[in-house]
């Protein structure tokens, strides 16, 4: 007998954290943010959770399952001072002051988690093992937020599993993000004589182990940490950075197939249990241009016929009618028809696909795609981790590095200036030639467009082609309305976004007009294709806000549907 306890992902899109347990075996498929809930008590900018807080406010709003063993103890606040023991330390070396160590008292950890017994919504647990991670594995599905961001809470001797591509912009989330934590590595925080954490300055980073399912980093750690793979995974600023190895328990068996997302390095995985194996599909489409890759695993689960299947359904009530090879055509026939002049391309970069896309673009209309340093970053990375998947494509003369003035530069990104100081086109060289490139820029990036608009006059007189994911939040909506009025006051025409007006004419929100994005996730019709060639016994349905709607679609199928409850475990 196995069991599966949904952590996220229930009744939602995104935050998952799947425990399977199987005897002795702990098995989690990923462990990510849960967007939606986060949005219920944060904004993420103004109010925020408290870092110095450590694992509290996540903890106190359900945001994080109060699993004891498999999260950091070093988060535990210090919120009584009575359980802090403070001792001063005399001077050393060329250190003038004396300084305070201040570490938390035994009862004090206790007491911090037994607050979290009989919590609700998601029941206390503790994994805490003699001679073990608290969990063997943590199985990474692809590098999206609401599937790794929350392993950065993680206790960092718990080991994870992913493709080389994955754990790169995982990496790449930490380093441009300018976090001190998260999937590779932490941080270690200690308390303050006040309580709060702080993490210490000049400790060494806590790497996690790494087991790379598909290609280890190529290379030797060295002085250009752009040069290859093993250097690149060792970097860390001024911070001490020694990676680990991690690998997969002997014994265990678990698979893994590429499959077709919005984000390249996607995978689905299965695990053999006692029970049979519980496969599991991470985000999944099949009309990008790798869609083959996602039918192909559907037939290899067919042959391991599973005992349970965890299927997102993010799309089950909806069709796909944008395919990625729409976009390139709506895309293309919009630049062609403003010749000349200036055109930005809002896409998420991080979605190679879509950059490829207008990687051709550029080369079919003679423009250069000019992408910002942390995309030339992020692109560098995944082509390191995986050349054969992603080419280098700065090294094509249709892909340039944008200049956009910077006071200060963070490490990171003066090595990405350094590297392609000849392929760097500033904004005198753009108004010059304004119809010669292809902005890749998005709402962030807009006060830059200022220059820009400075330097030609005024105005820019030229297009914004959004091909970038539609509001799904109220926040969101707020951004696209930002986004309307960038557009309009710099004189740009908007492509791919319709505003929608109220009585008094003012644009309250703007909907995406078909053609201009193709959706990371499957349309209904082929989730349930998807599921039916997979063949498991039980459906458990993930990442959707319409798990009611799989008992129609699979009637008839002999496929048993088990709907997860948060934190309550299933047993098969
Ligand atoms: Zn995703």
């Amino acid at each position: 007998m196995a069991t599966l306890t949904c952590y996220g992902a229930v009744n939602e899109i995104g935050g998952n954290k799947i425990l399977l347990e199987d005897g002795e075996r702990r098995v989690l498929f990923d462990f990510g943010k849960a967007f939606g809930r986060y949005a219920d008590f944060f904004d993420g900018v103004f109010i925020k959770e408290r870092v110095g807080r450590g694992l509290l406010d996540l903890l106190a709003l359900g945001l994080l399952p109060p699993l004891r063993g498999l999260l950091r103890e070093d988060l535990i606040p210090g919120l009584d001072p009575s359980g802090l023991d403070v001792q001063t330390l005399e001077p050393t070396g060329r250190q003038r002051k004396a300084r305070e160590r201040v570490t938390l008292q035994p009862q004090a950890v206790e007491s911090f988690w037994s607050h979290w017994q009989g919590s609700v919504p998601v029941p206390f647990r503790d994994l805490r093992r003699e001679n073990a991670p608290p969990v063997d594995l943590v199985l990474l599905s692809h590098a999206h937020q609401d599937h790794i961001g929350a392993l950065e809470y993680v206790a960092a001797e718990v080991p994870a599993a992913s493709t080389a591509i994955t754990a790169f912009i995982s990496k790449v989330l930490i380093d441009a993000g300018m976090s001190t934590s998260g999937a590779p590595f932490s941080a270690p925080r200690t308390p303050r004589p006040d309580g709060m954490l702080e993490s210490q300055r000049g400790a060494p980073l806590a790497a996690r182990p790494w087991v790379f399912l598909d290609r280890p980093p190529a290379g030797t750690p060295g002085d250009d940490p752009l040069g290859d793979a093993a250097a690149f995974w060792a970097y860390a600023g001024t911070k001490t950075l020694v990676p680990q190895a991690g690998a997969v328990p002997s014994g265990m068996h678990v698979r893994h197939w590429p499959v077709d997302h919005s984000l390249f390095g996607a995978a689905g995985f299965a695990v053999e249990t006692g029970a049979g194996w519980v496969a599991y599909s991470g985000d999944i489409r099949c009309h990008g241009s790798h869609g083959q890759a996602t039918w192909d695993f559907a037939e290899a689960l067919g042959e391991l016929r599973p005992t349970v299947l965890l299927c997102e359904g993010t799309r089950l009530t909806q069709t796909n009618t944008t395919t990625e090879s729409t976009v390139l055509d709506r895309c293309l026939e919009t630049v062609r028809g403003h010749a000349g002049r200036l055109v930005v391309a809002d896409f998420a970069p991080r979605n190679v696909e879509r950059l490829q896309t207008f990687h051709r673009i550029a080369q079919e209309t003679k423009r250069r795609l000019l992408i910002q340093p942390r995309d030339a970053y992020l692109l560098r990375a995944m082509h390191l981790a995986d050349p054969d998947a992603v080419p280098d494509l700065m090294a094509d003369a249709h892909i340039g590095l944008y200049d956009d003035p910077k006071v200060s530069e963070y490490d990171w990104e003066r090595l990405v200036r350094q590297r392609y100081e000849a392929e760097t086109v500033s904004p005198q060289e753009v108004q010059r030639a304004p119809g010669q490139v292809l902005l890749a820029f998005s709402l962030t990036d807009a006060p830059d467009m200022l220059d820009l608009a400075f330097l030609m006059g005024g105005r820019t007189e030229g297009v914004y082609l959004f091909s970038n994911s539609p509001a799904y939040d109220d926040e969101q909506r707020v951004d696209l309305v930002r986004l309307y009025h960038w557009t309009q006051h710099l004189g740009l025409g908007l492509v791919g976004l319709a505003p929608v007006r109220d009585a008094q004419e003012t644009v309250v929100d703007l909907k995406p007009v078909p053609g201009y994005h193709a959706s990371g996730h499957a349309g209904g019709d082929d989730l349930v294709e998807f599921v039916r060639r997979a063949r498991p016994m039980t459906l458990v349905p993930i990442h959707t806000e319409a798990p009611e709607r799989w008992a129609e679609r699979l009637r008839g199928t002999g496929i048993n549907i088990v709907r997860p409850e948060l934190g309550v475990p299933i047993q098969f």
